[in-house]
């Protein structure tokens, strides 16, 4: 899915344009009891598909006069296509400049938004902004809905926003988790220290660096945007919204995903949404519960008491305790990730299927509303990666019918599938 970031001066209206893309605004409650912020990411979705969209003005302080800080930098680096917000009402100004000469230099492709369309000066003064060399422009409003679409299809037009899935290499592995847990220092403790750092300024490579790790003992593997989680990591404060944005990018291209968690913060919201994330992209996870060397008495009882909801969302996931400080536990975790990734490529005969199905459904009668039972005709498995079933029965059951999820997690026990996002597809046939 593309990243597209809103930048440009204070009070040209980016956050309006946020808000009219994403819809309302809605502020988040921070960590910190009695702090809530304005949004800074969210998704846009459009008759042709979604994307993720960043206001960076969201990041900044408002008294800072440019607008421009390394939250705002990494942001840009992290996007695919950027908006820069003029205001057409008042022209172009020296801030604008400064700027995009700031911005210019990550090299991303941008739309020029000629905002407060709806003044007659913003008509005037469109041409004006050409000086700037920064690219394509429309004429909007943000406040008044004038030239979205206009907007939306010149972004489509410079990046394919809605492109289709990249493939997905065999044994790719993403490293995710929210900022600070230790998914940097993971990745150092798997592959044997600190790599070249990519800069965030000027001249840094457009393409996010993986790193292959190479095996004697099993298969090898190769981590996802390595670089991108260790530029990452050197953002102090990195939000986490945006984090657990980032982290959907890297699931994606990936097989399976390393949740890390702090142990000594235990399972927190933000974990929750990633893990929501890998279950919905239909991946296969095993997490590293870290810092375990950090435990006491009182942050352990937490952490068992909050991973419930994290196991009941993964369906039982692997899990493995580590600390990247002692080295504890490291040497479990390549093992338990190629076993989540056998149990993800399981593959199952036809026979194997039908008989498993048919137990299940032995073992326990689907109701029968209005005295029509659901009867199963005939399962085969059709992919695998993860396993998806094929039930052809004689009629459909809706996606939340509380048969289909015994159905599917019945499969899961019986083979043996923790934390494997096991698909059925129920198709309807006449008997
Ligand atoms: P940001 O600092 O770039 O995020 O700017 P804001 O979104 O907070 O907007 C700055 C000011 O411009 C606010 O007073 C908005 O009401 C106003 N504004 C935003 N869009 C428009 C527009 O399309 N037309 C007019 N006339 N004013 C707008
Ligand atoms: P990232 O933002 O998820 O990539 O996190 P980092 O790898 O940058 O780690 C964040 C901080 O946690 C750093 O100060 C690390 O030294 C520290 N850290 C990472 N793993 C451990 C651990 O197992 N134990 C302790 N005590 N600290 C750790």
């Amino acid at each position: 899915m593309s990243v597209v970031a809103i930048v440009g001066r204070p009070n040209v209206g980016k956050s309006t344009l946020f808000n009219r893309l994403v819809g309302r605004r809605q502020s988040i409650v921070h960590n910190t009891p009695g702090v809530t912020r304005d949004r800074v990411a969210g998704t846009v979705r459009t008759d042709d598909g979604t994307f993720e969209l960043i206001d960076t003005g969201g990041l900044v302080p408002g008294d800072d006069p440019l607008g421009l800080n390394d939250q705002v930098h990494f942001a840009v680096l992290e996007s695919d296509l950027l908006i820069l917000v003029v205001d057409g009402r008042q022209g172009l100004v020296p801030a604008d400049e400064e700027v995009w000469d700031e911005l210019r230099s990550h090299g991303r492709p941008v739309v020029v938004a000629v905002n407060k369309g709806d003044t007659k000066a913003a008509g005037e003064n469109f041409d004006e902004f050409y000086a700037l060399g920064a690219g394509a422009q429309v004429l909007i409003s943000a406040e008044h809905g004038l030239g979205i679409e206009e907007l939306i299809d010149e972004l489509q037009e410079t990046v394919p926003l809605f492109g289709t899935d990249e493939e997905v290499p065999e044994s790719a592995i993403a490293v995710v988790g929210r900022p600070n847990v230790g998914k940097s220092s993971l990745i150092n403790r798997l592959t044997g220290g600190p790599r070249s750092l990519v800069s965030p300024v000027a001249g840094t490579t457009r393409d996010p660096v993986d790193t292959p790790i190479v095996r004697e003992d099993g298969e090898d593997l190769l981590l996802v945007d390595t670089a991108g989680i260790r530029r990452r990591s050197q953002v102090t404060d990195e939000p986490e919204e945006l984090a657990v944005m980032m982290a959907r990018r890297q699931i994606e291209k990936a097989q399976l995903a390393v949740l890390v968690i702090d142990a000594s913060v235990g399972v927190t919201s933000g974990d929750l949404a990633i893990a929501g994330t890998i279950w919905e992209l239909g991946r296969t996870v095993v997490i590293a519960v870290n810092k375990w060397d950090l435990l006491d008495e009182e942050s352990r009882e937490h952490l068992d008491e909050s991973w419930e909801r994290l196991d009941q969302i993964l369906y039982r996931p692997l899990r493995v305790n580590i600390s990247c400080e002692t080295g504890r536990g490291i040497d479990r975790l390549l093992p338990a990730i190629d076993e989540a990734l056998e149990r993800f490529r399981t593959s199952l005969a036809t026979s194997d299927a039908n008989r498993l199905f048919e137990v299940a459904t032995r073992r326990h009668q689907a109701p029968a509303p209005g005295g029509r039972p659901w009867n199963l005709l005939y399962a085969t498995q059709v992919s695998s990666g993860p396993p998806t079933f094929m039930l052809f029965a004689n009629r459909t059951l809706p996606r939340q019918d509380s048969y289909r999820r015994y159905l599917e997690n019945f499969a899961r026990d019986q083979l043996d599938l923790r934390g494997v996002p096991l698909r059925l597809v129920i198709r309807q046939r006449r008997e």
